[in-house]
């Protein structure tokens, strides 16, 4: 080798050491208040190197510890909280939500109205009218508009008001979809006529009808690739550095494949995979003996979560699957029914053979599953299992899990079962809900006191599906706003529902921290501000533990961190 290749090949060396050795320079941040939920609870400073806190204490000890090269960060007196970690997330879809545009908040028919005239101008000649996350708990009018109400605003288009369970379709698309008086009612779903018979356009469940129309738009593999980026920016700037998507096929693991292969995730990322588990029991078993990976495999930024299915539909929809008959105040869900209990996705024989093939494979599982009904029967599937093998080690969950009741709390427990809770929805549907299940039922809605108390894990998630917005998106993903809902249990209307079932802040920190991180496996690595751990921390611009309570819910993150890199803030 002659010297100038020589002098080259060093040259090269260099320049690719350069990075690491800036993110090898020690960092110290000091004079905070820094809850580390570990002891001791409260510290002054810590240091970062390597993208790791190496030590934590006092501002005097760190900074003479740190040494003359390190940067030094004054915190001025903040508080600072681990990174945060949102156990429900859809990140892709809520991003290519608005790849067209903004979707507007809508809070009324008119609203809804509105959106579609917009939509009938703007969009291309035949399109599907599409809009989504639509949800009479939400409307002013407490119920969906009709077909007719679509039919006006959009002109001689098909177009559909839906929000992933229900959907509201206009007379066109019912047309072409043979949808009459004489259709019979589908196994899994409802088609609501009115007086006379006639289809009024609203669709509960009823997926094999459905599922097509709600994919009418393709998106490309790069296209996807720039949602979750941009959502993942979003993501930081309140704080989050940690998520578990909740439901991908392979398609979405190569989006977060490429953008990782890329260099560019900026939350941490668990993704789960979603199967039907709606055909044959030995089908199941083939299709899950044919996914290559199972939890756990991946890395630090992208790894592969649970698998999961769908047992019901949703408390918010009117098909949550039920321990009793709905009764007989359901006009918000467009349907009046005695004796209507839900909807079944996933047959009994079906769950327990899924839960069974992944204890035996090495998958963590989980299943949608909102009503008490739909609870009891993924418990009895995950204790039927259990009895062959122990599925303690596997952490299974219950996702949504709105209404357990002290019965599936205590069977959690003692299966070692954990919960992926959303309170979004008792905040913003418990106004329009509290009513239709009646005080007996609402008091096991999202029972965190109870579930504390028992030792049974919950996590926090916001089940964010559509739209950039913290706050103003379905659902709300700013976790301050969140914890904020289960610290007060205030609803939208300002009432409080179930005063009992309050948590404390530290609680409630927890949920979205340490308890994620034990629900994806990760508690060893992150979750708390303790040395060895991952420097995954957010900077928050008032004090989340003495700010008066309703002050929490507008906490903002001045600075977020994800393994020692400033992802939002400077
Ligand atoms: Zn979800």
């Amino acid at each position: 080798m002659d010297r100038v290749s020589k002098e080259d090949e060093i040259m090269k060396k260099a320049l690719f050491l350069l990075p690491m050795l800036l993110l090898s320079q020690d960092t110290v941040y000091y004079n905070g208040k820094v809850a580390t939920l570990a002891s001791p609870s409260t510290v002054q400073a810590f240091l970062v190197r390597d993208g790791r806190f190496l030590k934590t204490g006092s501002s005097e000890a760190l900074l003479k510890e740190a040494g003359p090269t390190a940067r030094r960060i004054d915190l001025k007196g903040r508080t600072v909280v681990p990174g945060l970690n949102d156990s429900h997330t859809h990140p892709i879809g809520a991003a290519l939500a608005e790849l067209d545009g903004e979707v507007p908040v809508m809070k009324s028919i008119p609203d809804v109205q509105a959106y579609v005239k917009k939509l009938a101008q703007s969009q291309p000649q035949g399109r599907l009218i599409f809009v989504p996350k639509v949800y009479s708990t939400r409307m002013r009018e407490r119920r969906y508009p009709d077909r007719y109400e679509l039919d006006a605003v959009s002109g001689d288009r098909e177009a559909m008001a839906d929000n992933g369970y229900a959907s509201v379709l206009n007379s066109k698309l019912l047309i072409r979809l043979g949808i009459t008086r004489k259709t019979p009612q589908p196994a899994n779903g409802k088609i609501i006529k009115d007086e006379k018979g006639e289809p009024t356009g609203l669709i509960l469940g009823a997926q094999q009808l459905l599922g097509s129309l709600r994919a009418d738009r393709a998106f490309s593999h790069e296209e996807r690739v720039r949602a979750l980026k941009t959502m993942q920016a979003a993501y930081n700037k309140a704080g989050i550095t940690s998520t578990s998507d909740r439901g991908q096929r392979a398609d979405g693991f190569r989006v977060y494949q490429d953008l990782h292969r890329r260099g560019e995730l900026t939350v941490r990322s668990s993704v789960t995979y979603r199967i039907a588990a709606s055909g044959k029991p030995a089908d199941i078993v083939r299709e899950m003996e044919s996914i290559p990976f199972t939890t756990g495999f991946g890395d630090e930024w992208f790894r592969v979560g649970p698998i999961k299915t769908v047992v019901d539909g949703g408390i918010l929809i009117g098909t949550a699957y039920l321990r009793e008959p709905y009764g007989m105040n359901t006009h918000v869900y467009g349907y009046v029914d005695p004796d209507y209990r839900g909807v079944v996705n996933v047959p009994r024989e079906n769950l327990i053979t899924m839960a069974r093939t992944a204890n035996r494979l090495g998958w963590q599982m989980t299943s949608h599953t909102t009503g008490g009904g739909a609870i009891d029967l993924l418990l009895d599937a995950y204790e039927e299992v259990n009895k062959e093998q122990s599925i303690r080690d596997r952490r299974f969950l219950v996702t949504h899990g709105n209404f357990p009741n002290a019965d599936a709390i205590a069977r959690a427990q003692r299966l070692g079962v954990l919960f992926d809770v959303q309170p979004q929805w008792h905040h913003f549907d418990g106004p329009a809900l509290g009513p239709v299940f009646g005080a007996e039922r609402t008091k096991w809605w999202l029972p965190l006191r109870a579930m504390f108390d028992a030792g049974v894990l919950a996590a926090g998630g916001s089940d964010h599906m559509i739209k950039y917005d913290s706050r103003a998106s379905i659902n709300a993903y700013h976790p301050f706003y969140a914890m904020w809902m289960t610290i007060t249990r205030k609803m939208a209307d300002g009432a409080i529902l179930g005063p009992e079932q309050r948590i404390t802040r530290e609680e409630a920190l927890r949920m979205w921290t340490t308890h994620g991180a034990y629900l994806t496996f990760e508690e060893k690595q992150k979750g708390t501000i303790e040395a060895g751990k991952f420097a995954d921390f957010a900077v928050l611009n008032q004090d989340f533990f003495t700010v008066p309570e309703d002050d929490i819910r507008s906490i903002e993150p001045v600075l977020t961190v994800v393994g020692g890199r400033v992802v939002h803030g400077q």
